[in-house]
């Protein structure tokens, strides 16, 4: 992260009074927890801080301390538009396609002649923003906002609250130090935080030992009915359709973290869940090594990632979108035998 940068963004905040922050569509610990610390300290500069969501996030996040406030543009659309028209600066958090904030807001964030900061760790962000702390080999936008933050003149305001969201974001998007973290900075930052009397172990249950009976259940579904291993690809896919999730009174979060499950079978390298929502099929795709999903979601569906970790929406039917993806495993079966 470029000191010169560091610089010019706290001498853009200085200048603003009114600053509203985005966090993607179905928002995750990384997103949260990055807006929550940034909001935090913008606070303590007396600046007009406004988190937006655009749809609800899930429950096992709104236990952190100020997402209470986070105003949902799905619910609360003149709000934002609103605030977005009387801001002085807009701050994108997690996320690298306009689109990635659901199109009606994204393009308004797109139009917006306010100045736009972008906080990312995905690959090749949109063109339109001022300001860029895209880095991806970083674990997590909530590293990047640490990093940042810790080299700015402000890091005498960050405290044990910044600290615990920062935390999340580095824990949830390392699958709890699984993947993404293979290196010395990720590790310097968490024992960093840890010197703001933080507990770690602590956050790790509030955020995973949260689930609800039918949660489980849920996962019990997918586990013993859902899930197609198809070894002679090495890989594997779990779907749900409509009336799975009703059947266990699906709420926003219940699925999140099943897709890894296809992952850990011996000799999967290419795993991806599809789940049935109104009008699209949601995808998330997992790999191991060099397979490189982000490219695969991008090429074959629309959507986009990193490379072990992507997503995308089908407008076919489920039934149709795993045929899809079956057919496609074909083309690749040379680059997932590894
Ligand atoms: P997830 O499977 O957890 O929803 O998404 C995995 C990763 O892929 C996330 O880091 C997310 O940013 C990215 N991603 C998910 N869906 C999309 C999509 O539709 N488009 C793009 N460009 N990226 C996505
Ligand atoms: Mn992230």
């Amino acid at each position: 992260m470029k000191t010169e940068d560091i610089n010019s963004f706290f001498e853009k905040v200085e200048k603003s009074s009114n600053i509203v922050l985005f966090v993607h569509q179905n928002p995750d610990g990384d997103a949260i927890g990055a807006a929550l610390t940034l909001g935090n300290l913008l606070n303590k500069l007396n600046k007009n801080v406004d988190i937006v969501s655009p749809n609800k996030f899930p429950t096992f996040l709104s236990w952190m301390i100020g997402s209470e406030n986070i105003i949902v543009f799905s619910e609360q659309a003149d709000v934002v538009k609103f605030k977005m028209e009387n801001a002085d600066m807009l701050v994108a958090l997690d996320f690298n396609a306009f689109t990635r904030v659901g199109n009606s807001l994204g393009e308004i964030l797109a139009n917006s002649q306010v100045y736009k900061v972008i906080f990312d760790h995905h690959l090749e962000p949109d063109k339109g923003f001022d300001l860029y702390f895209s880095k991806i080999k970083s674990s997590s936008t909530s590293e990047i906002m640490y990093e940042v933050i810790s080299k700015s003149n402000y890091f005498h305001l960050f405290d044990n609250e910044m600290a615990e969201n920062i935390y999340v974001g580095i824990m949830t998007d390392t699958g709890s130090f699984s993947y993404s973290c293979n290196n010395v900075s990720t590790y310097n930052a968490v024992a960093d935080l840890m010197r703001f009397n933080i507990d770690g172990e602590a956050i790790h249950r509030k955020v995973y030992d949260t689930y609800s009976e039918n949660r489980m259940r849920l996962l019990g579904l997918c586990l013993s009915e859902r899930l197609v291993v198809l070894p002679e690809y090495s890989a594997s896919y779990i779907h749900l359709s409509k009336s799975d999730l009703s059947k266990y009174g699906y709420q926003t979060g219940d699925s999140e973290g099943v897709v890894n499950y296809g992952l850990s079978i011996q000799k999967i390298n290419f795993t991806a869940l599809f789940t049935e929502r109104e009008n699209k099929i949601r995808i998330s795709f997992r790999s191991k090594g060099l397979f490189d999903v982000n490219k695969f979601a991008r090429t074959h569906f629309n959507g986009g990632g990193h490379r072990n970790a992507s997503g995308a929406d089908s407008f076919d039917s489920l039934e149709e979108t795993v045929e899809k993806f079956e057919n496609l495993l074909k083309l690749y079966k040379y680059d997932l035998n590894f």
